[in-house]
Protein backbone atom coordinates (compact mmCIF):
# COMPACT_ATOMS: atom_id res chain seq x y z
CA UNK A 1 0.00 0.00 0.00
CA UNK A 2 1.12 3.25 -0.81
CA UNK A 3 0.39 6.90 1.28
CA UNK A 4 -3.31 7.26 2.48
CA UNK A 5 -5.52 8.83 1.93
CA UNK A 6 -6.66 6.74 -0.91
CA UNK A 7 -8.01 9.01 -4.00
CA UNK A 8 -10.76 7.84 -6.20
CA UNK A 9 -11.05 7.66 -9.91
CA UNK A 10 -14.70 8.50 -10.58
CA UNK A 11 -15.27 7.13 -14.22
CA UNK A 12 -17.05 8.68 -16.11
CA UNK A 13 -16.84 8.26 -20.12
CA UNK A 14 -13.36 7.16 -19.95
CA UNK A 15 -12.98 3.51 -19.46
CA UNK A 16 -9.53 2.73 -19.60
CA UNK A 17 -6.58 2.52 -17.80
CA UNK A 18 -4.11 3.95 -20.44
CA UNK A 19 -3.87 7.38 -21.67
CA UNK A 20 -5.29 8.42 -18.77
CA UNK A 21 -4.42 11.82 -17.23
CA UNK A 22 -6.91 12.15 -14.54
CA UNK A 23 -6.01 8.25 -13.14
CA UNK A 24 -2.34 8.90 -13.57
CA UNK A 25 -3.07 11.91 -11.25
CA UNK A 26 -4.81 10.43 -8.61
CA UNK A 27 -2.24 7.28 -8.49
CA UNK A 28 0.42 9.33 -7.79
CA UNK A 29 1.93 8.17 -4.58
CA UNK A 30 -1.75 6.94 -3.25
CA UNK A 31 -4.11 3.81 -3.60
CA UNK A 32 -6.69 4.19 -6.13
CA UNK A 33 -10.44 3.68 -5.64
CA UNK A 34 -11.97 3.30 -9.06
CA UNK A 35 -15.95 4.28 -9.10
CA UNK A 36 -18.21 4.29 -11.47
CA UNK A 37 -21.92 5.43 -11.28
CA UNK A 38 -24.73 4.46 -12.87
CA UNK A 39 -27.03 7.29 -12.65
CA UNK A 40 -30.33 6.58 -13.30
CA UNK A 41 -31.13 10.35 -14.80
CA UNK A 42 -28.53 9.77 -17.71
CA UNK A 43 -29.54 5.66 -18.13
CA UNK A 44 -33.29 6.54 -18.56
CA UNK A 45 -32.46 7.87 -21.64
CA UNK A 46 -29.62 6.27 -23.15
CA UNK A 47 -31.00 3.57 -25.29
CA UNK A 48 -30.37 -0.33 -24.75
CA UNK A 49 -27.74 -0.90 -27.40
CA UNK A 50 -25.72 1.85 -25.23
CA UNK A 51 -26.37 1.12 -21.82
CA UNK A 52 -25.39 -2.42 -22.54
CA UNK A 53 -22.39 -1.88 -23.93
CA UNK A 54 -21.44 0.69 -21.05
CA UNK A 55 -22.09 -2.50 -18.98
CA UNK A 56 -20.00 -4.38 -21.21
CA UNK A 57 -17.15 -2.05 -20.97
CA UNK A 58 -17.64 -1.76 -16.69
CA UNK A 59 -17.22 -5.45 -16.58
CA UNK A 60 -14.30 -5.33 -19.12
CA UNK A 61 -12.91 -2.81 -17.05
CA UNK A 62 -12.98 -4.38 -14.00
CA UNK A 63 -11.24 -7.15 -15.06
CA UNK A 64 -8.47 -5.35 -16.33
CA UNK A 65 -7.86 -3.95 -12.31
CA UNK A 66 -8.45 -6.79 -11.05
CA UNK A 67 -12.02 -7.28 -10.05
CA UNK A 68 -11.55 -4.09 -7.72
CA UNK A 69 -13.93 -1.83 -9.81
CA UNK A 70 -17.11 -0.19 -7.43
CA UNK A 71 -20.00 -0.01 -9.29
CA UNK A 72 -23.14 1.95 -7.39
CA UNK A 73 -26.57 2.89 -8.74
CA UNK A 74 -27.57 6.53 -7.81
CA UNK A 75 -27.29 9.99 -7.98
CA UNK A 76 -23.99 11.01 -8.25
CA UNK A 77 -24.27 14.05 -5.91
CA UNK A 78 -25.14 11.07 -3.11
CA UNK A 79 -23.00 8.83 -4.09
CA UNK A 80 -19.52 9.74 -4.49
CA UNK A 81 -19.52 11.72 -1.34
CA UNK A 82 -20.65 8.35 0.93
CA UNK A 83 -18.28 6.25 -1.15
CA UNK A 84 -15.54 9.09 -0.58
CA UNK A 85 -16.52 9.19 3.29
CA UNK A 86 -16.29 5.14 3.10
CA UNK A 87 -12.69 4.82 1.74
CA UNK A 88 -11.39 8.36 4.02
CA UNK A 89 -10.70 9.47 0.30
CA UNK A 90 -9.40 12.83 0.57
CA UNK A 91 -9.07 13.62 -3.68
CA UNK A 92 -12.10 12.05 -6.44
CA UNK A 93 -10.09 12.59 -9.88
CA UNK A 94 -12.24 12.98 -12.89
CA UNK A 95 -11.55 13.52 -16.27
CA UNK A 96 -13.64 16.95 -17.17
CA UNK A 97 -16.88 16.61 -18.90
CA UNK A 98 -18.19 19.60 -20.98
CA UNK A 99 -22.35 18.88 -21.83
CA UNK A 100 -24.56 20.77 -19.93
CA UNK A 101 -25.54 17.85 -17.91
CA UNK A 102 -22.22 16.57 -16.78
CA UNK A 103 -21.08 19.94 -16.27
CA UNK A 104 -23.86 20.74 -13.69
CA UNK A 105 -23.40 17.63 -12.01
CA UNK A 106 -19.91 18.14 -11.33
CA UNK A 107 -20.59 21.44 -10.10
CA UNK A 108 -23.59 19.78 -7.82
CA UNK A 109 -20.58 17.09 -6.39
CA UNK A 110 -17.66 19.45 -6.07
CA UNK A 111 -20.11 21.04 -3.90
CA UNK A 112 -21.34 18.19 -1.68
CA UNK A 113 -17.10 16.89 -1.35
CA UNK A 114 -16.64 20.59 -0.09
CA UNK A 115 -18.50 20.55 2.76
CA UNK A 116 -16.44 17.79 3.82
CA UNK A 117 -13.57 18.75 2.75
CA UNK A 118 -12.69 16.60 -0.36
CA UNK A 119 -11.43 17.88 -3.41
CA UNK A 120 -12.51 16.99 -7.02
CA UNK A 121 -9.53 17.32 -9.38
CA UNK A 122 -10.11 17.49 -12.95
CA UNK A 123 -7.85 16.49 -15.50
CA UNK A 124 -8.14 15.74 -19.16
CA UNK A 125 -11.81 15.46 -21.08
CA UNK A 126 -12.99 12.98 -23.78
CA UNK A 127 -11.17 15.10 -26.43
CA UNK A 128 -7.74 16.11 -27.27
CA UNK A 129 -8.60 19.54 -26.73
CA UNK A 130 -11.65 20.53 -24.46
CA UNK A 131 -14.13 22.09 -26.05
CA UNK A 132 -13.81 26.42 -25.15
CA UNK A 133 -10.00 26.29 -25.80
CA UNK A 134 -10.29 26.99 -29.65
CA UNK A 135 -10.74 31.02 -29.98
CA UNK A 136 -10.82 33.27 -32.76
CA UNK A 137 -8.33 35.77 -31.89
CA UNK A 138 -11.08 38.17 -31.15
CA UNK A 139 -12.16 35.45 -28.04
CA UNK A 140 -14.85 34.20 -29.54
CA UNK A 141 -15.75 30.77 -30.31
CA UNK A 142 -15.85 29.35 -34.23
CA UNK A 143 -18.96 28.59 -35.73
CA UNK A 144 -17.88 27.31 -38.92
CA UNK A 145 -15.37 24.21 -39.09
CA UNK A 146 -12.82 25.12 -42.04
CA UNK A 147 -11.93 27.83 -39.83
CA UNK A 148 -12.08 25.80 -36.55
CA UNK A 149 -10.34 22.85 -37.76
CA UNK A 150 -6.83 25.53 -39.07
CA UNK A 151 -7.90 27.07 -34.80
CA UNK A 152 -7.83 23.16 -33.35
CA UNK A 153 -4.32 22.46 -35.40
CA UNK A 154 -2.22 25.63 -34.19
CA UNK A 155 -4.19 25.06 -30.67
CA UNK A 156 -2.40 21.51 -30.64
CA UNK A 157 -2.64 18.94 -28.32
CA UNK A 158 -0.54 16.66 -26.34
CA UNK A 159 0.66 13.30 -27.23
CA UNK A 160 -0.91 9.95 -25.21
CA UNK A 161 -0.53 9.87 -21.21
CA UNK A 162 1.31 6.54 -20.72
CA UNK A 163 0.34 3.55 -19.25
CA UNK A 164 -1.89 2.96 -16.34
CA UNK A 165 -0.61 -0.05 -15.62
CA UNK A 166 1.15 1.01 -12.30
CA UNK A 167 -1.48 1.67 -10.56
CA UNK A 168 -1.88 0.83 -6.97
CA UNK A 169 -5.60 -0.43 -7.53
CA UNK A 170 -7.06 -0.03 -3.37
CA UNK A 171 -8.77 -3.23 -2.31
CA UNK A 172 -12.43 -1.88 -1.57
CA UNK A 173 -13.73 -4.96 0.19
CA UNK A 174 -10.87 -4.59 2.92
CA UNK A 175 -12.43 -1.07 3.91
CA UNK A 176 -15.88 -0.88 2.30
CA UNK A 177 -18.64 -1.80 4.80
CA UNK A 178 -21.06 -3.08 1.74
CA UNK A 179 -23.82 -2.85 4.13
CA UNK A 180 -24.15 0.75 3.88
CA UNK A 181 -24.64 0.62 -0.10
CA UNK A 182 -27.19 -1.42 -1.08
CA UNK A 183 -27.31 -0.18 -4.80
CA UNK A 184 -23.92 -1.47 -5.41
CA UNK A 185 -24.07 -3.69 -8.77
CA UNK A 186 -21.43 -6.27 -7.88
CA UNK A 187 -18.98 -6.79 -11.26
CA UNK A 188 -20.02 -10.30 -11.74
CA UNK A 189 -23.72 -8.62 -12.13
CA UNK A 190 -23.03 -6.65 -14.74
CA UNK A 191 -24.16 -8.64 -17.74
CA UNK A 192 -26.93 -9.62 -15.69
CA UNK A 193 -28.02 -6.62 -15.13
CA UNK A 194 -27.90 -5.18 -18.54
CA UNK A 195 -30.86 -7.72 -19.28
CA UNK A 196 -32.90 -6.96 -16.18
CA UNK A 197 -31.98 -3.32 -15.58
CA UNK A 198 -31.89 -1.64 -18.63
CA UNK A 199 -35.13 0.79 -18.77
CA UNK A 200 -35.34 1.81 -22.08
CA UNK A 201 -35.94 -1.95 -23.83
CA UNK A 202 -34.03 -1.66 -27.72
CA UNK A 203 -32.19 -4.67 -27.20
CA UNK A 204 -32.93 -6.36 -30.21
CA UNK A 205 -29.14 -5.32 -31.40
CA UNK A 206 -27.61 -6.49 -27.91
CA UNK A 207 -26.06 -9.52 -30.22
CA UNK A 208 -24.39 -7.75 -32.69
CA UNK A 209 -22.47 -4.71 -30.64
CA UNK A 210 -19.03 -4.86 -30.82
CA UNK A 211 -16.65 -6.05 -28.20
CA UNK A 212 -16.63 -4.03 -25.35
CA UNK A 213 -13.80 -2.13 -23.40
CA UNK A 214 -10.13 -1.00 -23.89
CA UNK A 215 -8.71 -3.77 -25.28
CA UNK A 216 -11.26 -4.17 -27.82
CA UNK A 217 -10.96 -0.76 -28.48
CA UNK A 218 -7.33 -1.06 -29.17
CA UNK A 219 -7.38 -3.95 -31.46
CA UNK A 220 -10.31 -2.47 -33.67
CA UNK A 221 -7.89 0.61 -34.15
CA UNK A 222 -4.60 -1.53 -34.77
CA UNK A 223 -6.71 -3.36 -37.43
CA UNK A 224 -8.16 -0.36 -38.90
CA UNK A 225 -4.32 1.44 -38.93
CA UNK A 226 -3.01 -1.87 -40.52
CA UNK A 227 -5.14 -1.25 -43.69
CA UNK A 228 -8.44 0.75 -43.50
CA UNK A 229 -6.82 3.83 -43.23
CA UNK A 230 -4.67 4.17 -46.41
CA UNK A 231 -7.71 4.66 -48.65
CA UNK A 232 -9.92 6.22 -45.90
CA UNK A 233 -10.62 9.23 -47.75
CA UNK A 234 -12.48 7.89 -50.44
CA UNK A 235 -13.78 4.73 -49.00
CA UNK A 236 -15.16 6.20 -45.88
CA UNK A 237 -18.45 7.33 -48.34
CA UNK A 238 -18.77 4.08 -49.70
CA UNK A 239 -21.24 2.06 -46.87
CA UNK A 240 -20.64 -0.89 -48.87
CA UNK A 241 -17.17 -0.90 -47.76
CA UNK A 242 -15.61 -2.06 -44.53
CA UNK A 243 -13.77 1.77 -45.06
CA UNK A 244 -14.23 3.68 -41.67
CA UNK A 245 -12.43 2.71 -38.14
CA UNK A 246 -15.96 1.60 -36.19
CA UNK A 247 -14.02 3.41 -33.34
CA UNK A 248 -17.38 6.10 -32.96
CA UNK A 249 -18.57 3.68 -29.69
CA UNK A 250 -15.40 3.35 -28.10
CA UNK A 251 -15.18 6.71 -28.29
CA UNK A 252 -18.04 7.38 -26.59
CA UNK A 253 -17.26 5.81 -23.49
CA UNK A 254 -13.38 6.66 -23.44
CA UNK A 255 -11.91 3.15 -23.88
CA UNK A 256 -9.69 5.04 -26.02
CA UNK A 257 -8.73 8.35 -26.33
CA UNK A 258 -8.55 10.90 -29.36
CA UNK A 259 -4.88 11.48 -28.28
CA UNK A 260 -3.92 8.31 -29.11
CA UNK A 261 -5.17 7.68 -32.21
CA UNK A 262 -4.09 11.42 -33.69
CA UNK A 263 -0.35 10.26 -32.43
CA UNK A 264 -0.52 7.31 -34.37
CA UNK A 265 -1.77 8.87 -37.45
CA UNK A 266 0.78 11.72 -37.45
CA UNK A 267 3.36 11.35 -40.04
CA UNK A 268 1.12 8.48 -41.91
CA UNK A 269 1.58 9.27 -45.40
CA UNK A 270 -1.18 10.16 -47.99
CA UNK A 271 -4.46 11.12 -47.84
CA UNK A 272 -6.66 8.50 -45.79
CA UNK A 273 -4.24 9.19 -42.50
CA UNK A 274 -5.21 13.21 -43.03
CA UNK A 275 -9.14 12.57 -43.66
CA UNK A 276 -9.12 10.84 -40.44
CA UNK A 277 -7.44 13.45 -38.16
CA UNK A 278 -10.10 15.68 -39.84
CA UNK A 279 -12.78 13.73 -38.89
CA UNK A 280 -11.49 13.53 -35.25
CA UNK A 281 -11.75 17.36 -35.16
CA UNK A 282 -15.48 17.20 -36.40
CA UNK A 283 -16.52 15.35 -33.64
CA UNK A 284 -14.21 17.92 -30.98
CA UNK A 285 -15.63 20.90 -33.15
CA UNK A 286 -19.49 19.56 -32.50
CA UNK A 287 -18.94 19.25 -28.59
CA UNK A 288 -17.30 22.72 -28.79
CA UNK A 289 -20.62 24.40 -30.23
CA UNK A 290 -22.50 22.76 -27.78
CA UNK A 291 -20.11 24.00 -25.09
CA UNK A 292 -21.06 27.36 -26.41
CA UNK A 293 -24.46 26.75 -27.56
CA UNK A 294 -26.21 24.20 -25.40
CA UNK A 295 -29.27 24.98 -26.16
CA UNK A 296 -28.82 23.83 -29.56
CA UNK A 297 -29.14 20.36 -28.30
CA UNK A 298 -32.99 21.10 -28.31
CA UNK A 299 -33.95 23.88 -30.89
CA UNK A 300 -32.37 24.86 -34.12
CA UNK A 301 -30.06 27.71 -34.12
CA UNK A 302 -31.43 29.01 -36.90
CA UNK A 303 -35.27 29.63 -35.13
CA UNK A 304 -36.65 29.70 -38.99
CA UNK A 305 -35.83 25.88 -39.36
CA UNK A 306 -37.97 24.99 -36.40
CA UNK A 307 -40.46 27.79 -37.52
CA UNK A 308 -40.90 25.84 -40.59
CA UNK A 309 -45.11 24.42 -41.23
CA UNK A 310 -44.01 20.25 -40.27
CA UNK A 311 -46.22 17.78 -40.92
CA UNK A 312 -48.07 15.88 -37.72
CA UNK A 313 -51.04 13.69 -37.91
CA UNK A 314 -52.26 10.29 -38.67
CA UNK A 315 -50.61 10.18 -42.22
CA UNK A 316 -47.17 11.69 -40.48
CA UNK A 317 -46.98 9.02 -38.09
CA UNK A 318 -47.60 6.53 -40.03
CA UNK A 319 -44.42 8.09 -42.22
CA UNK A 320 -42.46 7.95 -39.01
CA UNK A 321 -43.06 4.72 -38.03
CA UNK A 322 -42.57 3.26 -41.78
CA UNK A 323 -39.07 4.92 -41.37
CA UNK A 324 -38.29 4.03 -38.26
CA UNK A 325 -38.97 0.37 -38.93
CA UNK A 326 -36.93 0.57 -42.03
CA UNK A 327 -40.26 0.22 -44.75
CA UNK A 328 -40.41 3.15 -46.77
CA UNK A 329 -39.90 1.69 -49.81
CA UNK A 330 -36.70 2.70 -50.77
CA UNK A 331 -34.06 0.28 -50.51
CA UNK A 332 -31.38 2.56 -49.73
CA UNK A 333 -32.80 4.00 -47.14
CA UNK A 334 -34.75 1.10 -45.11
CA UNK A 335 -31.28 -0.51 -44.96
CA UNK A 336 -29.63 2.16 -43.21
CA UNK A 337 -32.86 2.23 -40.57
CA UNK A 338 -32.66 -1.62 -40.13
CA UNK A 339 -28.95 -1.62 -39.84
CA UNK A 340 -29.57 0.81 -36.69
CA UNK A 341 -32.19 -1.51 -35.45
CA UNK A 342 -30.05 -4.90 -35.72
CA UNK A 343 -26.34 -3.33 -34.94
CA UNK A 344 -27.33 0.01 -33.58
CA UNK A 345 -24.66 1.98 -35.60
CA UNK A 346 -24.90 3.38 -39.35
CA UNK A 347 -22.55 4.35 -41.36
CA UNK A 348 -22.35 8.53 -41.45
CA UNK A 349 -23.32 8.64 -45.35
CA UNK A 350 -26.64 7.17 -44.59
CA UNK A 351 -27.09 9.13 -41.11
CA UNK A 352 -26.99 12.16 -43.76
CA UNK A 353 -29.38 10.66 -46.40
CA UNK A 354 -31.88 9.31 -43.55
CA UNK A 355 -31.96 12.40 -42.08
CA UNK A 356 -32.61 13.98 -44.97
CA UNK A 357 -35.36 11.66 -46.12
CA UNK A 358 -37.17 12.39 -42.73
CA UNK A 359 -37.02 15.90 -42.80
CA UNK A 360 -37.11 16.52 -46.45
CA UNK A 361 -38.90 14.04 -47.81
CA UNK A 362 -41.38 13.28 -44.76
CA UNK A 363 -41.28 16.88 -43.77
CA UNK A 364 -41.08 15.63 -40.38
CA UNK A 365 -39.10 17.45 -37.47
CA UNK A 366 -35.25 16.98 -37.25
CA UNK A 367 -35.68 16.35 -33.50
CA UNK A 368 -37.45 13.19 -33.99
CA UNK A 369 -35.03 11.40 -35.63
CA UNK A 370 -32.71 12.77 -33.17
CA UNK A 371 -34.12 11.01 -30.34
CA UNK A 372 -35.06 8.29 -32.27
CA UNK A 373 -30.83 7.94 -33.23
CA UNK A 374 -30.38 8.91 -29.38
CA UNK A 375 -32.49 5.24 -28.15
CA UNK A 376 -30.85 2.90 -30.55
CA UNK A 377 -26.91 4.21 -31.35
CA UNK A 378 -24.52 2.58 -29.82
CA UNK A 379 -22.21 5.29 -30.34
CA UNK A 380 -24.94 7.78 -29.37
CA UNK A 381 -23.29 11.20 -28.56
CA UNK A 382 -25.21 14.02 -27.81
CA UNK A 383 -23.36 16.72 -29.37
CA UNK A 384 -22.50 14.61 -32.22
CA UNK A 385 -25.64 13.17 -33.01
CA UNK A 386 -27.16 16.74 -32.19
CA UNK A 387 -25.18 19.03 -34.39
CA UNK A 388 -25.14 16.02 -37.43
CA UNK A 389 -29.24 16.58 -37.61
CA UNK A 390 -28.70 20.37 -37.05
CA UNK A 391 -26.47 19.81 -40.18
CA UNK A 392 -28.72 17.87 -42.01
CA UNK A 393 -31.67 20.16 -41.34
CA UNK A 394 -30.06 23.45 -42.22
CA UNK A 395 -30.37 24.29 -38.38
CA UNK A 396 -26.63 24.90 -37.25
CA UNK A 397 -24.09 27.61 -38.11
CA UNK A 398 -22.26 24.64 -39.92
CA UNK A 399 -25.22 23.49 -41.88
CA UNK A 400 -25.83 21.80 -45.15
CA UNK A 401 -28.57 24.68 -46.77
CA UNK A 402 -31.85 23.86 -46.19
CA UNK A 403 -32.84 23.59 -49.98
CA UNK A 404 -29.89 20.28 -50.32
CA UNK A 405 -31.63 17.91 -50.22
CA UNK A 406 -30.61 14.33 -50.82
CA UNK A 407 -32.13 12.03 -53.18
CA UNK A 408 -32.83 8.49 -51.63
CA UNK A 409 -32.49 6.78 -55.43
CA UNK A 410 -29.10 8.38 -56.47
CA UNK A 411 -27.38 8.19 -52.94
CA UNK A 412 -27.60 4.48 -53.41
CA UNK A 413 -26.75 4.14 -56.78
CA UNK A 414 -23.42 6.51 -56.13
CA UNK A 415 -22.27 5.17 -53.23
CA UNK A 416 -23.59 1.56 -53.05
CA UNK A 417 -23.17 0.94 -56.80
CA UNK A 418 -24.03 -2.82 -56.71
CA UNK A 419 -26.80 -2.81 -53.94
CA UNK A 420 -24.40 -5.08 -51.66
CA UNK A 421 -25.35 -2.80 -48.63
CA UNK A 422 -28.89 -3.20 -49.45
CA UNK A 423 -28.64 -6.76 -49.91
CA UNK A 424 -27.23 -6.91 -46.29
CA UNK A 425 -29.89 -5.40 -44.75
CA UNK A 426 -32.71 -6.19 -46.37
CA UNK A 427 -33.42 -9.92 -47.20
CA UNK A 428 -36.40 -9.52 -48.79
CA UNK A 429 -34.44 -8.11 -52.09
CA UNK A 430 -31.62 -9.92 -51.50
CA UNK A 431 -32.17 -12.05 -55.06
CA UNK A 432 -32.61 -8.66 -56.89
CA UNK A 433 -28.63 -8.76 -58.34
CA UNK A 434 -26.58 -5.36 -58.90
CA UNK A 435 -27.94 -1.84 -59.08
CA UNK A 436 -31.68 -2.91 -59.35
CA UNK A 437 -32.03 -3.35 -56.02
CA UNK A 438 -32.15 0.33 -55.62
CA UNK A 439 -35.66 0.52 -57.39
CA UNK A 440 -37.24 -3.14 -56.96
CA UNK A 441 -40.82 -1.23 -58.10
CA UNK A 442 -39.90 -1.17 -62.00
CA UNK A 443 -39.01 -4.77 -61.44
CA UNK A 444 -42.08 -7.00 -63.12
CA UNK A 445 -44.94 -7.21 -60.44
CA UNK A 446 -43.39 -4.76 -58.29
CA UNK A 447 -41.37 -5.25 -55.24
CA UNK A 448 -40.91 -8.65 -54.34
CA UNK A 449 -41.44 -10.43 -50.55
CA UNK A 450 -43.65 -8.32 -49.92
CA UNK A 451 -41.54 -5.31 -49.70
CA UNK A 452 -43.40 -2.01 -49.60
CA UNK A 453 -44.21 0.35 -52.59
CA UNK A 454 -42.25 3.98 -52.05
CA UNK A 455 -44.47 5.59 -49.66
CA UNK A 456 -43.87 9.03 -50.96
CA UNK A 457 -43.20 10.11 -54.42
CA UNK A 458 -39.45 11.98 -53.81
CA UNK A 459 -39.61 14.56 -56.74
CA UNK A 460 -43.26 15.69 -55.44
CA UNK A 461 -41.90 16.10 -51.74
CA UNK A 462 -38.67 17.64 -52.85
CA UNK A 463 -40.92 20.61 -54.21
CA UNK A 464 -43.00 20.96 -51.38
CA UNK A 465 -39.96 20.97 -49.21
CA UNK A 466 -38.30 23.73 -51.52
CA UNK A 467 -42.32 25.88 -51.71
CA UNK A 468 -42.04 25.66 -48.03
CA UNK A 469 -38.65 27.36 -47.61
CA UNK A 470 -39.66 29.85 -50.21
CA UNK A 471 -42.83 30.84 -48.11
CA UNK A 472 -40.39 30.73 -44.80
CA UNK A 473 -41.22 33.68 -42.38
CA UNK A 474 -38.39 36.51 -42.89
CA UNK A 475 -35.77 36.34 -40.73
CA UNK A 476 -36.26 38.72 -37.48
P1 LIG B 1 -14.85 7.03 -38.82
O1 LIG B 1 -15.17 7.49 -40.19
O2 LIG B 1 -13.87 5.95 -38.67
O3 LIG B 1 -14.37 8.33 -38.03
C1 LIG B 1 -13.55 8.27 -36.86
C2 LIG B 1 -14.18 9.06 -35.76
O4 LIG B 1 -14.28 10.43 -36.15
C3 LIG B 1 -15.60 8.65 -35.44
O5 LIG B 1 -15.64 7.52 -34.57
C4 LIG B 1 -16.14 9.91 -34.79
O6 LIG B 1 -15.73 10.02 -33.45
C5 LIG B 1 -15.46 11.00 -35.61
N1 LIG B 1 -16.35 11.41 -36.69
C6 LIG B 1 -16.39 10.94 -37.96
N2 LIG B 1 -17.32 11.59 -38.68
C7 LIG B 1 -17.90 12.47 -37.84
C8 LIG B 1 -18.94 13.43 -37.99
N3 LIG B 1 -19.57 13.64 -39.14
N4 LIG B 1 -19.30 14.15 -36.90
C9 LIG B 1 -18.67 13.99 -35.72
N5 LIG B 1 -17.67 13.10 -35.52
C10 LIG B 1 -17.29 12.35 -36.57
N6 LIG B 1 -21.20 10.20 -34.28
C11 LIG B 1 -21.15 9.72 -33.01
O7 LIG B 1 -20.08 9.35 -32.53
N7 LIG B 1 -22.29 9.65 -32.27
C12 LIG B 1 -23.51 10.04 -32.73
O8 LIG B 1 -24.51 9.97 -32.02
C13 LIG B 1 -23.58 10.51 -34.08
N8 LIG B 1 -24.77 10.87 -34.63
C14 LIG B 1 -24.80 11.36 -35.91
C15 LIG B 1 -26.04 11.79 -36.44
C16 LIG B 1 -26.09 12.32 -37.73
C17 LIG B 1 -27.43 12.77 -38.29
C18 LIG B 1 -24.92 12.40 -38.50
C19 LIG B 1 -24.98 12.95 -39.89
C20 LIG B 1 -23.70 11.99 -38.00
C21 LIG B 1 -23.63 11.47 -36.69
N9 LIG B 1 -22.40 11.03 -36.13
C22 LIG B 1 -22.36 10.58 -34.84
C23 LIG B 1 -21.14 11.20 -36.86
C24 LIG B 1 -20.68 9.97 -37.68
O9 LIG B 1 -21.74 9.46 -38.44
C25 LIG B 1 -20.12 8.85 -36.80
O10 LIG B 1 -19.17 9.37 -35.90
C26 LIG B 1 -19.42 7.78 -37.64
O11 LIG B 1 -20.31 7.25 -38.57
C27 LIG B 1 -18.89 6.70 -36.70
O12 LIG B 1 -18.31 5.64 -37.43
P2 LIG B 1 -16.74 5.38 -37.39
O13 LIG B 1 -16.25 5.37 -36.00
O14 LIG B 1 -16.50 4.18 -38.22
O15 LIG B 1 -16.23 6.68 -38.11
Amino acid sequence: MTESPRRILWFRRDLRINDHPALLAAGENHDVVGLFVLDPTLLRDAGGPRTVFLLRCLAALDAAIGGKLLVITGDPVVVVPAVAAAVAADEVHISADYMPYGRKRDDRVRDALATSGVALVATGSPYAVAPGRVRKPDGSNYSVFTPYFGGWTEHGYRGPAGSGSGIVWADIDGVFDPAGFPDRVLPADLLEHQLSGVPNANLSTVAELPVAGEAAAAATWKEFLAGPITDYHDDRNRPDHEGTSRLSPYLKWGCIHPRTLLADVKGLPGTGPASYRREIAWREFFADLVFHKPESLKWSLNPIIDDLPWDTGTVADQHFEAWKQGRTGFPYIDAAMRQLLTQGWMHNRLRMSVGSFLVKDLHLRWQLGAAHFMDYLVDGDIASNNQGWLWVAGGGPQASPFFRIFHPITQGLKFDPDGDYVRKFVPELADIPGAMIHTPWDLPGGPPNGYPMPIIDHQAEREETLRRWAARPPKP
